[in-house]
């Protein structure tokens, strides 16, 4: 099985500072890593380095970032079909971080948001039926839908992660077999929170559910029931990823081992996700290929 991940790449730019900037405020920082980043990279380069074959497709500009983004994909287990999108910017992210591990993010997605149906979709008529099609909100709603169309016509299985979260997802649920959700985007999509809001998605047609609730751990819902997983210990430095970790490690996983998303998945999720919020970064803090299959063998 093998996994395309259809998203964004980013330029990551990590600058701590003491307390989050209010609005009209002009503060000081401290630039702390410059780092690949972007859902779509970020969960590409987790199920890769988990030993999952991870395909990401996704815009670049044609600008300095668009060089850094190649090099350090380089660096991944990852096969990158960067489509390059002449006069256009790369997308980047820049990331506060407070001293408690809190984060806010401000994320340009000139490049995801244009990148067309046909490039999103050429590389789909390679897979085989079964395969996983990964997405996330970065895309335009018109090319978001039509990838899961495209994977539903491929009988391919889709994984949907809702964020940068957007109204139009809550349309979609019917397409998407595994939903990944944090708590806010749990309580806009379906009103509701906890274990109520992850029965309304599998009442919407969704076949497993995945609410992540930050320290707090995590639910797995399917029309069998719901279990909830407590995290796993860790002193949360800084959670940017911590979301895209999880999300790769429980999908890859279920992959490797061929079966439906189950708790021994989420489990995995868990330990891998802990070891990215004890650490600095997006990419350089996701745990290594040597971390991820040792937790997956666990
Ligand atoms: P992000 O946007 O920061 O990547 P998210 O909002 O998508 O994350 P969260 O629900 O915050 O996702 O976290 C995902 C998972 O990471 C949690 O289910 C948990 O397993 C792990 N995690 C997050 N914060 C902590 C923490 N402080 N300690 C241990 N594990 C954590």
């Amino acid at each position: 099985m093998r996994a395309y991940v259809i998203g964004n790449v980013t330029v990551d730019e990590t600058i701590s500072v003491s307390a989050m900037p209010e609005a009209g405020a002009s503060i000081l920082g401290r630039q702390q890593t410059r780092d690949l980043g972007g859902k779509g990279a970020n969960q590409a380069v987790v199920m890769g380095r988990a030993g999952l074959a991870s395909i990401l497709v996704a815009a670049v500009g044609d600008d300095f970032r668009a060089e850094i983004i190649r090099s350090q994909l380089g660096e991944e287990p990852v096969d990158a079909r960067l489509v390059r999108l002449a006069g256009k910017a790369s997308d980047f992210s820049i990331i506060f971080t407070t001293p408690d591990g809190e984060n806010a993010i401000v994320t340009t997605s000139d490049s995801a948001g244009s990148l067309t149906i046909s490039d999103a979709i050429r590389p789909l008529a390679e897979t085989a039926a079964g395969d996983l099609v990964v997405l996330q909100g970065n895309l335009s709603d018109d090319v978001t839908r039509g990838i899961l169309e495209e994977a539903r016509r491929r009988q391919l299985v889709t994984a949907f992660n809702p964020s940068p979260l957007r109204r139009f997802f809550a349309d979609l649920w019917p397409l998407i077999d595994i939903a990944f959700v944090n708590k806010g985007e749990a309580e806009s999509l379906t009103g509701t929170g906890g274990q109520a809001a992850a029965s309304a998605l599998i009442s919407a047609g969704v076949k497993y559910a995945v609410l992540t609730l930050g320290a707090e751990g995590a639910m797995l819902a399917s029309r069998a029931g719901t279990l909830e997983i407590p995290a796993a210990p860790a002193i949360a430095i800084d959670t940017t990823g911590a979301g895209d970790t999880f999300m790769g490690t429980a999908l890859a996983s279920c992959a490797l081992r061929g079966v439906p998303l189950d708790a021994r998945a989420i489990g995995h999720a868990t330990a891998a996700a802990a070891l990215t919020v004890s650490r600095r970064g997006t990419r350089s803090a996701f745990p290594t290929n040597g971390e991820l299959r040792a937790i997956l063998a666990a």
